[in-house]
């Protein structure tokens, strides 16, 4: 790596752009006071990143930017690059995993910008990137931000006239041990970072921690509920499976029981209303018989009377006339024994008192009969003791008489036929009557039948609705289980039913309906959205302490690099402090003919109010440097009380000691050399010589000697036009300019 180029554009008394080569180990720029010498220092300053204005002998950015002279306009930015052979690719940025990644250019153009607004860019390579980043960068090739390399004018015993402790951090940095310091920084914040994050977690594991708990709960329900499922499933299955074949058969004989009912109901049904119609059909003809029968028998009993009556007249006149004819008339009184007579009466009686209660005519007629005979009987005593004159008047009424008689015979024989024909009648009737009554007694029996029938349909009906409704409570029943179980309820139908029960319907119900209970108060709802959001939330928990554990993982690293830094800064500070010690002795020796010159490490004293807050072994003793001399053929020890040139020569024989060390890529000095007299200016020169074998030089000076060892002279002036001027001049030339 080597310093290639310095563009300056705007900076400061440089309002053109003006451009600096370093071809030479030793590059001198020289030039009269106020010509802008300090201003290309300051450019080197800034653009490696310089934050302090005072430093660049400015109050704000907007005095770093050409303020216009009479003839040219004010800038209206300060622009300075500055270019480096990266060839060897020694340019490494660090990523924020810590790793160092090379810059992959040939030149490495670092750039920097000031805007009147007092904003700053900072370029690399072309694009823009942080001032962090320029940090980083440069920290890789051992040019650190404390400007150790870059001593400005009268800036040479700064190290003489720093404390302890900032003397010693000017040591590190210019041992290149600021990069373990930024590195253990960098690392105390991702600590910090890292605790607060796991803080972070921590806090969110526990805000997490009773939802998961209660969602484990949850779940843990669930868990147990499925369980309860699983039981569920399997006694429903066979409740289901028992109650579907109960269901079924019922069902079945149901439907059977009632089609053989309705069948005979349906045969029976005509039977009840057939009968009723023929007897009665029957009866009424036979009646109608009988009457007409009857009819005709009491028109023959008129006739009959008739006849008697008329043959009693006949027998009447007869009887007159053989009076009338007869001698020994018979006596007009005959006379019968008083109880023959009441006999006769009360027998006639008796018979005709029957005779008029009879409604049967059948049962009349031996009444009448009977009758008759008490009649004729009582007629004898008439008959006896007369003499019968026949006339031809009682032959001719006897002649009457046998006419009568005959159509008397005629009409008891058409009596007796029709008392024959009413009693045949009426036997018929009879018949019908039993038939009837027999038919009766069948159509009752249809009667109640029929009625034992439809009260046996409608209990079969009545049966059937109960088992509607318990067909209606089964499907109800898998509703609710399908809801508590899932469709799988369903296969039920598959379920092959053991023979032998271990429990009773009965008894599998109500223990379904205890599980049921269970199930319902464990809520089963929601529960996927619950396990949805268990393995969310448990995820989530899961993913924080894994988190934790990365966290955790992450400082333990984190300790053991700072710990690990802290180590290799402390062995490389001895180490450096020893190698500067050596060369500082022998620049010393080199300076002053003789006497010693070295560092010490020592304990810095604390402030009290720091101590305070320090407790024991939390942090490392603070320490710093001092700076021991000796001067020969001197006693004067303190630094203090040395001459200026002393003090020149001691910093300035310090200063290329720790530069020998570590050496950065390249020094600039401004005016190092102003208060050297000419045999330590020709020492300061040889010195420059030495030191141009490990890093480029620039030197801002006003020394011939310095001027005569430098490689290559820029002249500095200022123009007409107000601004500085640079000019490549040679060695009488650069002595006349420095003038
Ligand atoms: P010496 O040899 O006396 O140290 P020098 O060559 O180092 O002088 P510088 O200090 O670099 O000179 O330059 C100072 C000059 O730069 C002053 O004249 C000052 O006016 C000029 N200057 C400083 N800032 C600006 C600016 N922003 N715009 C224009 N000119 C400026």
């Amino acid at each position: 790596m080597r310093l290639k180029s310095l563009e300056i554009n705007g900076f400061k008394s440089f309002a053109k752009k003006t451009s600096l080569d370093f071809e030479s180990p030793i590059v001198a720029v020289v030039g009269p006071n106020g010509s802008g010498k300090s201003n290309v220092v300051e450019a080197f300053r800034f653009v490696l990143g310089e934050q302090s204005m005072k430093s660049m002998r400015g109050k704000a950015g907007l005095d770093l930017i050409f303020k216009g002279s009479k003839t040219l306009s004010k800038s209206s930015r300060a622009g300075v690059s500055i270019y480096f052979n990266n060839s060897d690719k020694i340019f490494k940025l660090t990523n924020e995993g810590g790793e160092a990644i090379d810059l992959n250019f040939d030149t490495a153009s670092i750039g920097r910008e000031v805007y009147s607004d007092g904003l700053n860019k900072y370029i690399l390579n072309g694009s823009e990137v942080r001032l962090k980043d320029i940090n980083n960068l440069l920290s890789s090739v051992n040019i650190g931000s404390s400007g150790h390399h870059i001593i400005s004018q009268g800036e040479a015993d700064r190290i003489l006239n720093a404390s302890a402790k900032d003397r010693k951090e000017m040591i590190e940095d210019a041992l290149g041990l600021k990069i373990y310091q930024y590195k253990i920084k960098e690392s105390e914040r991702k600590l910090e970072r890292t605790i607060n994050n796991m803080k972070e977690v921590s806090l969110l594991r526990r805000e997490n921690a009773p939802h998961l708990n209660f969602l484990k709960k949850q779940v843990e329900k669930f868990e147990k509920a499925k369980g309860m499922q699983e039981e569920l499933l399997a006694l429903y299955q066979e409740y289901l499976k028992r109650e579907s074949i109960h269901l079924e058969t019922e069902n079945k004989n149901f439907v059977s029981e009632k089609n053989k009912t309705e069948e005979e109901i349906s045969k029976i049904a005509p039977q009840i209303s057939e009968s009723e119609e023929n007897i009665s059909k029957i009866e009424n003809i036979k009646e109608n018989e009988l009457k007409s029968f009857e009819e005709k028998f009491y028109e023959i009993r008129r006739v009959k009377s008739e006849i008697e009556r008329k043959l009693g007249r006949i027998e009447g006149m007869i009887e007159m006339e053989e009076r009338r004819t007869a001698k020994p008339k018979l006596s007009e009184h005959i006379s019968v024994p008083r109880e023959e007579l009441e006999a006769f009466l009360r027998e006639s009686n008796e018979y005709l008192e029957e005779a008029m209660y009879m409604d049967v005519l059948e049962n009349i007629a031996p009444l009448l009969g009977k009758i008759k005979d008490i009649l004729n009987r009582f007629a004898k005593h008439f008959k006896e003791g007369g003499v019968v004159e026949v006339s031809s008047q009682i032959t001719e009424l006897k002649e009457t008489r046998e006419k009568v008689l005959m159509e008397m015979g005629k009409i008891e024989a058409e009596e007796k036929k029709l008392q024959e024909s009413i009693l045949k009648v009426k036997g018929e009737i009879a018949g019908v009557v039993a038939e009837e009554r027999e038919k009766e007694r069948e159509k009752f029996a249809h009667k109640v039948k029929f009625q034992e029938l439809s009260s046996h349909l409608e209990l079969i009906k009545v049966k059937e609705e109960n088992l509607k409704k318990e067909m209606e409570t089964f499907e109800t029943e898998i509703q609710e289980g399908s809801v508590l179980v899932g469709t799988e309820i369903l296969q039920y139908k598959n379920f092959e039913v053991p023979e032998i029960f271990t429990l009773s319907q009965e008894e599998q119900k109500r223990k379904i309906e205890r599980i049921k209970i269970k199930l319902e108060d464990v809520g089963a709802g929601g529960e996927t959205e619950v396990m949805k959001e268990f393995e969310e939330v448990k995820e989530r928990d899961l993913f924080l302490a894994k988190e934790m554990e990365d966290l955790e993982k992450s400082i333990e690293s984190l300790r053991v690099l700072m710990v690990e830094l802290k180590e290799k800064i402390g062995i490389e500070f001895e180490e450096g402090i020893r190698k500067i010690n050596k060369e500082f002795q022998e620049f010393f020796t080199l300076m002053f003919g003789g006497g010693t010159g070295h560092l010490t490490v020592i304990a810095e004293q604390k402030k009290k109010d720091e101590e305070e807050n320090v407790e024991e072994g939390e942090k490392a003793p603070e320490t710093g440097i001092e700076i021991n001399v000796s001067l020969p053929h001197k006693k004067v020890k303190e630094l203090h009380a040395l001459s200026g040139g002393e003090r020149s020569l001691t910093s300035i024989a310090l200063l290329f000691a720790m530069s020998q060390v570590n050496p950065p890529p390249f020094l600039v000095l401004d005016e190092t050399d102003a208060a050297l007299d000419e045999a330590n200016s020709r020492k300061f020169g040889d010195m420059l010589e030495k030191l141009s074998k490990h890093s480029q030089l620039v030197v801002v000076t006003h020394n011939r000697e310095t001027m005569s060892r430098a490689g290559v002279l820029y002249g500095v002036t200022v123009g007409a036009d107000g601004a500085s001027r640079l000019l490549s001049v040679k060695f009488d030339e650069a002595t006349a300019i420095a003038k």
